[in-house]
């Protein structure tokens, strides 16, 4: 597949940083990146620097008082009246340039959203965004700012277009679900583990929109313990006659890794390997449904060295078109190993003995995939009678 594809980056996204021990530890871009270019998998001329969203932007997702009070809370952290908004929780606690750091992550996800639709790329990565908990005006889930809600109002305004998103992060994607819930442009697809057993608690089957959104929002809540085939014979149960009957101008994918079963935050049992299907699937969609216009944003991901590094290299060399060999370079396992809690992986990809082995996989298989014909069953009559 063709396609060029650019890479948003720059080092001061770390600075969206709550505070040491936080699971939501932003190196892991830089552990990310440094493999990328070890691997020669990243050239100088693939990154395209962000730009910072504007308060104007910002206001398409986000209400005045709440981004009044992000901003009052990045020179105080101590303010009380950021509970109301959901900071200063033990998820959220108030960190110094709040406001501008999180400002920098919705803006690389509008620089991506610009790359494509002003045609200087096909695909973009923006491995910082992709904090799709957020709501209008309430931090939520490690997210001050979402930056996939205001990306998707701001190009849908500009480019008068119909996005389809995706998230195949182990969390439900709440915050973008109920921006557009109601809206039949924005069609909203998340995959994760069942509110019964993980935050946020919600993304049930009957979680189908409302209005003339109705139908265009769809939940595949998975089982505790879902593995690679499972999860993938459900997104390709779902995703693809979705994207056929929709027909999209623009496909948004957030990649949260958390779903590993190294990820100590979700009970989801995917090894490296799906990180590479996922995209792969993703990326033929988008060249033959969407003119090839694909946005992919990162996302939850919790163990930086075993799994966000080898997971965001692998969505990377998807969307550029980029073989990738097994092994990691020797000089990456050194220079992170030093502050690694764990040994760091030696090869790209989980040998299959140390996947955990699930007793009940096939009665999880089956929960999972009458879920995930479910979900779709309503959703395909709606669209397929519309349009
Ligand atoms: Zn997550």
């Amino acid at each position: 597949m063709s396609g060029k594809a650019v890479f948003v980056y720059h080092p001061d996204l770390e600075k969206y940083y709550f505070k040491p021990e936080h699971p939501f530890n932003p190196t892991r871009l830089r552990i990310t990146v440094s493999l990328l270019q070890e691997l020669g998998l990243l050239k100088e001329n693939d990154i395209v620097t962000p730009r910072l969203a504007s308060m104007e932007e910002l206001l398409l997702a986000h209400d005045q008082d709440y981004i009044r009070a992000v901003e009052k809370l990045s020179n105080n952290c101590f303010e009380e009246e950021g509970l109301f908004f959901g900071i200063g929780t033990e998820d959220n606690p108030a960190f110094s340039d709040m406001h501008w750091a999180s400002s920098l992550v919705v803006g690389a996800t509008l620089t991506a959203g610009e790359e494509i639709m002003e045609g200087r790329a096909d695909h973009a990565v923006s491995i910082a965004g992709g904090l799709h908990h957020a709501g209008r005006r309430q931090a939520s889930g490690f997210c001050i700012y979402n930056d996939i809600n205001v990306a998707i109002r701001y190009l849908c305004h500009k480019y008068h277009i119909r996005v389809f998103y995706i998230d195949t992060d182990a969390h439900h994607g709440d915050g973008v679900q109920w921006e557009f819930y109601e809206d039949p442009n924005v069609l909203t697809v998340s995959f994760h583990e069942s509110g019964r057993f993980l935050f946020p608690g919600t993304g049930w089957l009957n979680e189908r929109g409302k209005k003339e959104g109705y139908g265009y929002c769809v939940n595949v809540p998975l089982e505790p313990f879902t593995d690679d085939n499972s999860f993938l014979e459900c997104f390709r149960e779902v995703v693809p006659p979705l994207i056929e009957a929709f027909q999209p101008d623009l496909i948004i994918s957030q990649n949260g890794c958390d779903g590993h079963f190294y990820d100590s935050l979700t009970h989801i049992n995917l090894s490296i390997s799906a990180f590479q299907e996922i995209p792969r699937l993703v990326h033929q969609l988008a060249h033959a449904f969407s003119g090839g216009k694909w946005l992919a944003v990162g996302g939850g991901g919790y163990d930086p060295f075993r799994v966000v590094a080898r997971a965001w290299v692998l969505l990377w060399a998807e969307a550029a078109g980029l073989n990738v060999k097994g092994n990691i370079p020797l000089s990456w396992q050194k220079k992170w190993q030093k502050i690694s809690p764990c040994t760091v992986p030696q090869t790209l990809f989980d040998s299959p003995e140390v996947s955990l082995s699930v007793p009940r996989c096939q009665e999880i298989a089956e929960k999972n995939f009458r879920a995930a014909s479910q979900a779709v069953q309503d959703t395909l009559i709606v669209l397929n009678k519309y349009i």
